[in-house]
């Protein structure tokens, strides 16, 4: 099922499960068994799209994809290569990205399958994985190449406000063993990766994490970009203000944003 979080007309924070446009509204916390409530209404009629979660903790996942390693240089990490997005860069189908007036010059996309945890994880394996996810969603992990290569560490590069845009929905069935996974900027496609392609797939990954953190409910855990990105183009290929990035999974649907200027 997709599930949407958004305001609606008479500005209310609503929940619900889209199917063919028209959704059903649902009653209650969208992790804990929510009632649908017997009214619908049109997808048409959301004022505004909300992350369909507001995730205790923001992971991602770096160079989960050979190819991408590769264009950035690097070997591939021996084990998964964990690092954190502030919890304040997440941020909604439809609304901007915004280049922040510290370090305008380098913002890059980045199309990445999100997991979005359903139940508390901690030290399980690879076959209870599936167990502690609540579903899938499309993700941009944003980033301000100039800060990732001076830093040498990716905190504030990754975690300007508004560099996390999540949704439109969590799919709570999918299977993610093989999913293209594309960035399209201003209607060219810039990446066209495939899960099957991953590293460490996605229960590794879930398993690995929750045996060094606890994932609680609601967490969301980026899973690595494929090859493609601007920054390793020649030329170089940087969003701008006005420029239009699409995030599309295979079985999730299409993430867009604007880029402005703070
Ligand atoms: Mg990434």
């Amino acid at each position: 099922m997709k599930y949407i979080r958004f305001i609606d007309q008479n500005n209310i924070e609503q929940i619900g499960i889209l199917n063919n446009n028209i959704i059903e509204l649902l009653d209650g916390d969208l992790l804990d068994n929510p009632t649908l409530t017997g009214q619908t209404c049109s997808i048409d009629s959301i004022k505004a799209y909300l992350p369909p979660v507001t995730p205790p903790n923001l992971l991602a996942i770096g160079k989960n994809y050979a190819a991408h390693a590769a264009e950035f240089g690097t070997p591939l990490p021996k084990e998964p290569l964990i690092f954190i997005k502030s919890a304040t860069s997440i941020t909604a189908h439809n609304q901007p990205i915004q280049k922040p007036q510290q370090a305008p010059d380098f913002i890059d996309y980045e199309a990445e399958l999100a997991i979005v945890i359903g139940k508390k994880a901690k030290n399980i394996n690879p076959n209870q994985v599936p167990d502690h996810i609540f579903g899938y969603t499309c993700a941009n992990d944003v980033t301000a190449r100039d800060c990732q290569k001076n830093d040498g560490q990716w905190a504030r590069a990754k975690s300007f406000d508004t560099f996390c845009p999540i949704g439109p929905v969590v799919e709570t069935e999918l299977d993610t063993k093989k999913l293209t996974v594309r960035s399209i900027l201003n209607g060219n496609i810039m990446q066209d990766g495939n899960t099957a392609d991953m590293v460490f797939p996605v229960n590794e990954l879930v398993s690995y994490i929750s045996k060094h953190m606890t994932l609680l409910p609601g967490t969301v855990i980026l899973t690595g970009t494929p090859d493609g990105i601007g920054f390793a183009r020649d030329p170089q290929v940087l969003m701008q203000n006005g420029d239009k990035i699409t995030i599309e999974i295979e079985g999730i649907g299409k993430l867009v944003n604007y880029v402005e200027n703070e």
